[in-house]
């Protein structure tokens, strides 16, 4: 049995090595939230393109505002988008906005808060440094400078960035394709009326929302029942997408099928089961030059399965690096003891108390229990090497990602 470390190491070692070349489209800004760069954003010309001020206030030379009292001549202004065209001589100075060009022969702009008008003299209550409240033009980026390389994972700010530089549409990498299908006798679809022993296909919907989140575009191809060659004839569809990630079906049991079923596939398995809990008999394979993931059926092993190793898979199936666990230290609200050496994630509220971050365990009667999940921010990571901590004892957390 791997350890999640391990494991989450083979599955990147093996995604890098066995992915094709990055497929790019173009798509329109708007749309390219949660994308992945395939080409850089360059900046089109100086950033700032002028000597900006980022304050209203006055444009003056700092050597003639050198203690307070000094007073000059006001003898225009400088508005955003529009420059101060005249002369400033000495004694004088040009009232100016935030996001104006800061005019020649000036150095600093002192802050109106600061400033005394009366008619057409201002007298400052304080000295001024030189480039005070001035940005200088080419400070933020030069022209032609790589403002966000490829593999970028594009958010609001990232958009704002291509914006800035006039990129209406970017190249991003194709969403890779995730086919999903769950298993079980069970399990009937979400719209159905389940019989008393049968329960709704909840992991299904799910595993749509955690992949498309990761960036991927989801083929949903419903549940195949525990039966091999209805279960072989639905993993064949779901080998025509570039991962498929299968729910239920990975365990010891005698209707456990879907390992056998890939293996008579021809699937390479490179791990089985990992150290963790829930979730420890997850599969992770290749199977006609396709990604497979086997995920256990429990809902939140399920979705803590999807969040370890196939996020990082979508990732660089994108271009994208991996990006770690976002783990925070949070203090525990109450002890902890787990037995197995595992790597546990179970269901907490991360809380603020006394200005310090806590986390606080849910109950959890089962990994099954999708509810207390929801309920949960995130979970409290608990390590093999640390498996009993006292209140108080600063332990891990980490945000579920799912919920953003
Ligand atoms: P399995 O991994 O197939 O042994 O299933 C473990 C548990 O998860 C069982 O209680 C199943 O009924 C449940 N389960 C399996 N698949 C799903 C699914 N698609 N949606 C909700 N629960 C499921
Ligand atoms: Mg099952």
């Amino acid at each position: 049995m791997l350890s999640l470390a391990d494991a989450r190491a083979k599955v990147l070692e093996t995604v890098r090595r066995l992915r094709g070349p990055i497929i790019s489209e173009n798509v329109p800004l708007g749309e390219s939230a949660g994308r992945v760069l395939a080409k850089p954003i360059v900046a089109d010309r100086d950033y700032p393109p002028f000597d900006r001020s980022t304050r209203d206030g006055f444009a003056v030379r700092s050597s003639e505002v050198t203690q307070p009292g000094a007073t000059l001549e006001i003898i225009g202004e400088a508005r955003a988008g529009t420059a101060f065209k005249g002369n400033i001589g000495p004694g004088q100075c040009v009232e100016i906005m935030t996001g104006a060009a800061v005019p020649s022969g000036v150095d600093a702009v002192i802050m109106v808060e600061f400033a005394k008008v009366d008619g057409r003299r201002v007298r400052f209550d304080r000295a001024v440094r030189s480039g005070e409240n001035v940005v200088p033009r080419g400070t933020e980026a030069r022209a032609g400078a790589e403002l966000l390389p490829a593999g970028t994972r594009v958010g609001a700010a990232e958009i704002g960035v291509a914006a800035q530089v006039g990129s209406a549409r970017i190249e991003v990498a194709r969403r890779p394709r995730l086919a999903i299908l769950s298993t079980g006798d069970e399990v009937v679809g979400v719209a159905d009326a389940p019989g008393p022993l049968e329960v709704r296909n909840s992991n299904g919907v799910s595993i749509e929302a955690l992949a498309r989140l990761a960036g991927a575009e989801p083929v949903a191809l419903g549940n195949a029942r525990d039966e091999k060659n209805e279960l072989r004839r639905s993993i064949e569809r779901g080998l025509e997408a570039d991962v498929l990630v299968l729910s239920g079906g990975v365990s010891a049991g005698k209707y456990d099928l879907v390992e056998p079923v890939l293996r008579d596939l021809g699937a390479e398995f490179f791990f089985d089961s990992v150290a963790i809990r829930p979730g420890k008999p997850v599969v992770f394979g290749v199977c006609r030059g396709k990604f497979i993931f086997g995920l256990p059926g429990n809902p939140a092993s399920t979705l803590v399965t999807f969040e370890l190793f196939v996020r990082p898979a979508i990732e660089l199936l994108q271009g994208a690096e991996a990006q770690e666990l976002q783990i925070v230290a949070a203090r525990l609200a109450a002890p902890v003891r787990q037995k197995a050496p595992l790597t546990y994630f179970l269901p907490a509220l991360l809380e603020s108390r006394d200005g310090e971050p806590v986390v606080q365990e849910l109950p959890w009667p089962s990994s099954g229990d999708i509810v207390a999940l929801a309920r949960a921010t995130g979970f409290l990571v608990v390590r093999p090497e640390r498996l009993e901590m006292a209140a108080g004892d600063w332990a891990e957390y980490w945000p579920r990602r799912d919920a953003l």
